[in-house]
């Protein structure tokens, strides 16, 4: 009896054992280049569970990200909206707490947020990296934005179009952030929407810019396309941990993916593209052409509309892919520079990144 006890506790050991080693998943990654002295970390800034008004337990927010190939994810319920709470108690530091062992296990960095949620104006704010996301549940908001800041706290302006009469104005409770330096940064994109004048203010203030899911339902998503991924920030981090990625955020280094376009500064803009535009050294030279190969390393379908007096009017190069591309050329021995603007490179509201692509000469 106890020998049948013995092997049936061993049976159970081994069972336990394959199915470990046989626990292997398989995701898609996010394919953007790292700029030279950073990589580029794949972040969602802002995220909802049911412990607000989302409708997944937070472990599963984790196993999304890594499926879709995110490395950063922020848990940002709202502090002051918890239409759940008669089914499960307000607990403003649970979901980040029962997301840690399933953010360690597939070296996701998790940060802990909370959303500050008041009508508008003022509107919606993410705190992050927060020590305490409790200590934030009280009336007057400028104690909130005073607890969060004194915690450490990166904060950034959500959704500033979003709802309400006084929906996409810069308020009285913006101004009085932005002089206390409080407010860090702003939401040029959530989900679907773009704010076109956010991203005016993120210029004009210095802000930092960040794009995020907001997302409230399960993610079916498997893999990011262009055409159909979820918004969210790059990050240009000088390494992969929390702390760099503050240091990044604070420093500005952050472009978004919405849509098929990259939208920031042109001071990151550019490395991007040249770290994701590759034209290879003319392969065949003939009689007034020459004959390229062009990669695009990213995820975005690089769009080129000519400026300058060579090459075709439109170029598109897809997503992860080598275009072969026959330039016409007077003389195929000499350079050619070719003029061209990369029109879902947005460098700021309605104006594109103006590029050039060298095509060298024979030796
Ligand atoms: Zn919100
Ligand atoms: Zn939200």
């Amino acid at each position: 009896m106890l020998r049948l006890l013995r092997y049936g506790m061993m049976g159970l050991w081994w069972f336990g054992l394959v199915l470990a080693v046989q626990a292997q998943e398989v995701r898609q990654e996010i394919r953007f280049p790292d700029l030279p002295g950073y990589r580029t970390l794949v972040c969602d800034f802002h995220m909802h569970t049911v412990f607000s008004d989302g409708s997944v337990w937070p472990p599963i927010r984790a196993k999304e990200a890594w499926r879709q190939g995110v490395h950063v994810i922020a848990i940002t319920d709202h502090i002051e909206y918890q239409p759940h709470k008669d089914d499960l108690p307000t607990k403003h530091n649970r979901p980040y707490e029962l997301l840690t062992g399933e953010s360690a296990s597939r070296d996701i960095l998790l940060i802990r947020g909370a959303e500050i949620t008041r009508d508008t104006p003022p509107g919606h704010f993410n705190a992050l990296f927060l020590k305490d996301a409790a200590a934030l549940d009280q009336p007057d908001l400028m104690e909130v934005f005073r607890r969060a800041i004194e915690q450490g706290a990166f904060l950034f302006w959500n959704h500033p179009g979003w709802q309400g009469p006084e929906k996409g104005k810069w308020g009285d409770v913006q101004t009085a952030l932005y002089e206390k330096k409080w407010l860090h940064g702003i939401e040029i994109c959530n989900g679907e929407s773009y704010y076109e004048e956010a991203h005016g203010w993120a210029l004009e203030k210095n802000l930092t810019m960040v794009g995020n899911t907001d997302i409230h339902e399960p993610d079916l998503k498997k893999q990011n396309t262009a055409a159909d991924h979820r918004t969210c920030t790059l990050v240009f981090a000088k390494e992969k941990t929390l702390p760099a990625v503050e240091e990044a955020l604070r420093a500005g280094r952050t472009l978004v993916w919405y849509k098929d376009q990259l939208i920031g500064r042109e001071e990151w803009l550019r490395p991007m593209f040249d770290a994701s535009v590759e034209v290879l050294p003319p392969h065949l030279r003939v009689k007034n052409a020459v004959f390229v190969h062009i990669r695009n390393r990213s995820e975005v379908n690089i769009q080129l509309e000519r400026t300058g007096g060579s090459g075709p009017a439109k170029l598109v190069l897809p997503a992860g892919t080598v275009s072969l591309v026959k330039i016409g050329a007077a003389d195929p021995t000499k350079p050619i520079q070719l003029e061209y603007t990369a029109v879902n490179f947005l460098v700021a509201p309605k104006k594109a990144l103006t590029v050039t692509l060298t095509i060298p000469g024979k030796e």
